[in-house]
């Protein structure tokens, strides 16, 4: 078990790494709790529950809106929770989500703490506190910035992770390694057999490692007015991708973070050898490298993208494996990339 802390202005929260999750129940106060989770994750693990009222959600992005938080509140409200109240969530990304939001706005705020049991949930979205809903298919428009109580990542959990939400998640671990982490980078080239067949033991290293760099960036910028935009690597484009085409998340940043990288080298912020290598990580694990998505439906992607600000974009670059810079680039600039790179043939 490994623990790590995030202190921030007015918050304390802490990731506990390689912990059993059941033990959960010795971090929560007896009474006055509500779980939140997904039918998939409550079919696999719903039996060894604490006791208490158990929201069940239908899994997915969809229910990422401001009306399930509403019935939620509604729910929490007939059963009794009042101020001194605890909201559980026991699922991944989504379920974390919707539970923070939830706890941050049920009677101006409530305690809440997370069992995080997606691979992209523990080492991305449980860390940071950022949590949000969706309004008309943009992403995470209603949200707030509020850490959870505890985070518990157990890696058995991820045993049960259907393959491709499994890879998505990895694709955000890669992008900690690329943008922060260079050893975690040459363990997923080493150990890539063991990564694929989930080895426990080194998962929970592995998420460790990314934790404990992601831990590091929020602690200095919880509200992401300058360092914590490095953890947007890849996700101009992958943002834009994963709109296009539909697909997970981290298979859209996989192809996110090769474009990011192309661009550090076309900019002379990177030297070829370290994006030679990241292009083999990504597809040793078997993601696919150009996106199939014309430049004119990026173009209209990334002019709509959140991090925008005015007609010039924060890019994150990488200046080699393990180190990250973020630029305001012309949008311009970023969609011509874009052009010329796909025209490119591609080996
Ligand atoms: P993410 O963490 O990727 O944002 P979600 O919260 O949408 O994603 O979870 C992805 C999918 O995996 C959902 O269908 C969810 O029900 C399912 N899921 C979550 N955790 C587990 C688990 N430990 N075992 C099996 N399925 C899970
Ligand atoms: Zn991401």
């Amino acid at each position: 078990l490994e623990i790590i802390h995030i202190e921030t202005p007015g918050s304390r929260s802490e990731v506990r790494i390689g912990e059993e999750w059941r033990r959960v129940a010795h971090l929560i106060p007896e009474r006055g709790i509500a779980i939140i989770t997904d039918e998939n994750v409550f079919a696999i693990y719903g039996n060894n529950f604490p006791s208490s009222p158990v929201f069940v959600l239908p899994p997915g992005e969809r229910s990422k809106q401001l009306s399930t938080i509403e019935d939620l509140a509604g729910k929490m409200l007939e059963s009794g929770i009042d101020r001194s109240g605890f909201v559980l969530g026991i699922g991944g990304g989504v379920v974390c989500d919707i539970a923070g939001f939830l706890a941050s706005v049920y009677m101006r705020g409530i305690r809440c703490g997370y069992v995080s049991t997606t691979l992209l949930s523990q080492v991305d979205a449980s860390t940071g506190g950022k949590n949000g809903v969706d309004l008309g298919g943009v992403k995470n428009v209603i949200g707030t910035i509020r850490q959870p109580e505890f985070v518990i990542c157990d890696p058995e959990m991820l045993l049960t992770l259907p393959a491709e939400e499994y890879l998505s998640g990895l694709a955000e671990m890669i992008k900690t390694a690329i943008i922060g982490d260079s050893d975690l980078f040459r363990m997923l080239e080493d150990h890539h057999g063991e990564v694929l067949r989930r080895d426990t033991g080194l998962l929970e290293m592995l998420v460790s490692r990314s934790v404990r760099f992601k831990a590091k960036v929020v602690i200095e910028d919880e509200n992401e007015k300058g360092l914590r935009r490095i953890l947007n690597f890849g996700h101009t484009f992958g943002h834009a991708v994963e709109t296009a085409l539909s697909v997970r998340h981290g298979f859209a940043i996989a192809s996110g973070m090769a474009l990011a990288a192309e661009f550090s080298v076309e900019k002379g912020l990177c030297g070829i050898d370290d994006a030679t290598r990241i292009n083999r990580l990504l597809q040793l694990y078997g993601y696919d490298k150009i996106p199939d998505v014309s430049p004119s439906r990026i173009e209209e992607l990334v002019r709509h993208d959140k991090k925008k600000s005015g007609d010039d974009i924060w890019f994150v670059f990488i200046t080699g494996i393990g180190q990250a810079v973020f630029r305001k680039v012309p949008v311009n600039e970023v969609i011509d990339f874009y052009k010329r790179f796909s025209v490119k043939p591609q080996g």
